[in-house]
């Protein structure tokens, strides 16, 4: 049968999708680039908000147009009654979705076809143990359940021979990793700088109540890891943090800060922050925007909050929509302005890029898809590494760069 996979969401759903991929290849299906000429498209999908799960509905009315389209992912999770198959499927369509079931629950990697791109995400685990109020995560996901260090080691060495020049940790929540399992991050990510090559290694999603002196020191001391700790903060204010169930409140979130700052002074800071939180006032908003402008962070994502039907922040009284998109659009503009001032402070630089694909690449302060590329001459193949100065700066924050 022939297949296409559009994933959507965050790059643990690319994980799945790369894994379910593998295996339908394996099983003898052929996977298609283009959704026209397959018999079935697989959307694997986000329901991390409301928002996501519109987007998903939206893509099925348009792609149920050019074959039947069978929804995988975190939307049937969350609404397990929801329709999944649409138009005429063919009749492995069920084993699909049985497969596909499989992955969801079970972290441990099968085969996996991966994206032609130069790094890969390496998911440590699976489901999250943390109560964020205004998350479903968890009971979409699950509780976390851990993989095994020499599992997630010979996978990395796999990426590694197999030409992948960077290896992305994800998972729900980073630093959860090995507490189901008594295995520790830091043991992992030592093993994980030991395998040989010219590689990137990035750490991603980090809670700041999981931010340790001694994680904090074993980053500091790895050779593969790039300067840049992908940690959201979600707001700054105590009262806020608590509100919003954020394990040890705002001292949590100023202690990582400073632990980052102590051991990794030249690390970018990547948050995400979020603005209209139930209760949250002036002030609360002030302290937010404050740290903001103050360049705490050099790279911010910002979201209002939104009212999710099963977390806990459900039931609290929610602030104005007014106030939330106020809110969010001011913090929108610092961030903007924050991204130009940070972007504007590269040029004249001489760093080290990775090549994505033909005339665009990466710096080490940018995780691929959600931070900034770098444009460079075309000819040089994905997949390499270059020196180069940075000369210029647009309006978006993206870079341009000459070959040194
Ligand atoms: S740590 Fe992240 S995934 Fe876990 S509950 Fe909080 S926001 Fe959700």
């Amino acid at each position: 049968m022939k297949v296409f996979i559009l994933t959507l969401g965050c790059p643990k759903n690319i994980v799945d999708s790369e894994r379910l991929a593998g295996q339908l290849l394996s099983e003898g299906h052929e996977i298609l680039p283009e959704p026209e000429g397959a018999d079935l498209i697989i959307l694997n999908t986000c329901a991390f908000i409301s928002e996501a799960e519109e987007e998903a509905k939206n893509y099925i009315k348009r792609l149920v147009k050019v074959a039947p389209v069978a929804a995988i992912g975190c939307l049937p999770a969350r609404r397990p009654r929801a329709r999944r198959v649409y138009g005429p499927a063919p009749g492995e369509t069920d084993a699909i979705l049985a497969l596909a079931g499989r992955i969801f629950r079970d972290p441990d990697e099968g085969t996996r076809l991966l994206d032609p791109y130069p790094y890969a995400y390496l998911k440590v685990a699976e489901g999250c143990s943390r109560r964020c109020s205004f998350c479903v995560i968890p009971l979409i996901r699950g509780r976390l359940r851990s993989r095994r260090k020499d599992d997630l080691l010979e996978e990395a060495r796999a990426l590694v021979e197999l030409g992948k020049k960077e290896i992305i940790l994800v998972a729900q929540e980073t630093t959860q990793f090995g507490r189901d399992t008594g295995e520790r991050l830091e043991d992992l990510l030592a093993a994980l700088d030991r395998i040989e090559g010219d590689f990137w290694l990035r750490l991603m999603y980090i809670h700041p109540g999981g931010m340790t002196r001694s994680l904090a020191s074993t980053l500091a001391s790895l050779d593969h890891l790039v300067p840049y700790i992908h940690m959201p903060v979600q707001h700054l204010s105590d009262r806020v943090l608590r509100a919003m169930g954020r394990a040890g409140g705002e001292r949590a979130v100023r202690r990582s800060l400073s632990l980052i700052r102590k051991y990794l002074p030249d690390a970018f800071l990547r948050t995400e922050v979020m603005v209209g939180f139930p209760g949250e006032t002036d002030e609360d908003f002030r302290s937010l925007a404050d740290g903001i402008a103050s360049g705490l962070f050099q790279r911010v994502a910002v979201f209002p909050f939104y009212r999710e039907r099963g977390s806990r922040a459900w039931a609290m009284k929610a602030l104005s929509r007014e106030t939330i998109s106020e809110r969010y659009a001011e913090a929108q503009n610092l961030v903007r302005a924050l991204h130009i001032r940070v972007q504007k402070g590269l040029v004249g630089k001489e760093l080290r890029l990775l090549v994505d694909e033909p005339g665009l690449a990466r710096t080490v302060y940018d995780a691929p898809e959600v931070d900034f590329s770098v444009r460079i001459p075309k000819g040089l193949a994905p997949g390499n590494f270059l020196k180069a100065r940075i000369s210029s700066v647009d309006g978006e924050g993206d870079l341009e760069a000459v070959i040194s």
